[in-house]
């Protein structure tokens, strides 16, 4: 099966120029994201995720981490943006999400980038924490297109995403991969200081399943389109599996494709929460596998847990 990308019919028609300008004026008073800070950050002012105008970016590459059909044989062109609109004490990307550690480069510079990963022979360009760099994300995708780039768009994203955001990248992204982290507003308000991220997610979730679908794959098992929905299991419950995986199954579909992540470790300032002093266990995981097995949902992958306690587990395995 082979799907062209569906921008390039929205550069053809002018809509991508549109759609970019729209997001662009968001940036005046920024909304682009659900904190809506209403600061300019065209003038440089800094709202929650502490990001003007030009994008910081932390680093690019081909990866190969990442599930099997986004990272394929030759890799996912990631491009890391630093700063997040989430404050996650667990964060295990803390020096770059939070202390913002990167380049700032222009639009013209993002758009060499994705250039680059394409020249490279990546099968997609992922962008990671990009729900604050929607608009800059449309300005590069317009320049990139002119010069020939042609790959289909990952929007890598913590699921704390507005809706008209959304709406602006509809036509644009080819595949999501969103988390769905928290269903209690209290454990989002504690962990990410974000209260309402589950009702925002939820909503998020809805629209990009509306715009993409289930995942559909090469004849090579290559993502070409669709959704990808990551859920980290963290310990003691603190991510309300059980009700996200029921929310998954009932509310978007039994047919979603679900990565079921056991790699949470005390990152950043989990250490200084009791709850979240430690790796998750065996145990809990497997309690989450077995949850995911009840309510039906059979398409995606888990992950092998580090017998050792050690780093993160690497392998990602097909879900039975
Ligand atoms: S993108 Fe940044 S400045 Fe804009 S609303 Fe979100 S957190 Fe605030």
């Amino acid at each position: 099966m082979e799907i062209k990308p569906s921008f390039i019919e929205l550069y053809r028609t002018g809509d991508l120029e549109k759609k970019s300008r729209e997001a662009y004026d968001l940036l005046a008073c920024c909304t682009l994201c659900p904190r809506n800070c209403m600061i300019n950050r065209l003038q440089g002012q800094l709202g929650f995720c502490r990001s003007g105008f030009l994008p910081i970016v932390s680093s690019y590459n081909a990866h190969h981490g990442e599930e099997p059909p986004i990272s394929g044989i030759r890799g996912s062109g990631t491009i890391f943006f630093s700063h997040c609109n989430l404050s996650c004490c667990y964060c295990q990307n803390w020096p770059i999400s939070q202390l913002g550690q990167g380049q700032e480069v222009t639009v013209e510079r993002l758009a060499g980038m994705m250039m680059d990963l394409q020249q490279r022979g990546c099968h997609n360009i992922n962008f990671v924490t990009p729900s604050h760099m929607t608009a800059q994300i449309l300005m590069a995708l317009e320049i990139a297109v002119r010069q020939g780039f042609n790959l289909p768009l990952v929007y890598n994203t913590s699921g704390y995403d507005s809706l008209d955001s959304l709406k602006l990248l509809e036509g644009v992204i080819d595949i999501y991969l969103p988390d769905i982290r928290y269903i209690d507003p209290g454990a989002a308000e504690r962990y990410s200081e974000a209260r309402d991220y589950p009702s925002v997610n939820q909503a998020a979730l809805r629209e990009m399943w509306r715009q993409v679908g289930e995942l559909q794959l090469d004849d090579q098992g290559i993502a070409l389109r669709g959704m990808l929905v990551r859920h980290l299991v963290l310990p003691n419950g603190l991510s309300q599996t059980r009700e996200a995986l029921k929310f998954l199954a009932r509310e978007i579909s039994p047919r979603v494709h679900l990565s079921l992540m056991s790699q949470f470790f005390p990152a950043h300032r989990a250490n200084q929460t009791a709850e979240l002093g430690r790796s998750l266990s065996r145990e809990e995981y497997q309690q989450a596998v077995e949850w995911a097995e009840e309510y039906g949902l059979e398409n995606g992958w888990h992950q092998e847990l580090d017998d050792t306690g050690g780093g993160p587990p690497d392998r990602i395995v097909k879900a039975t």
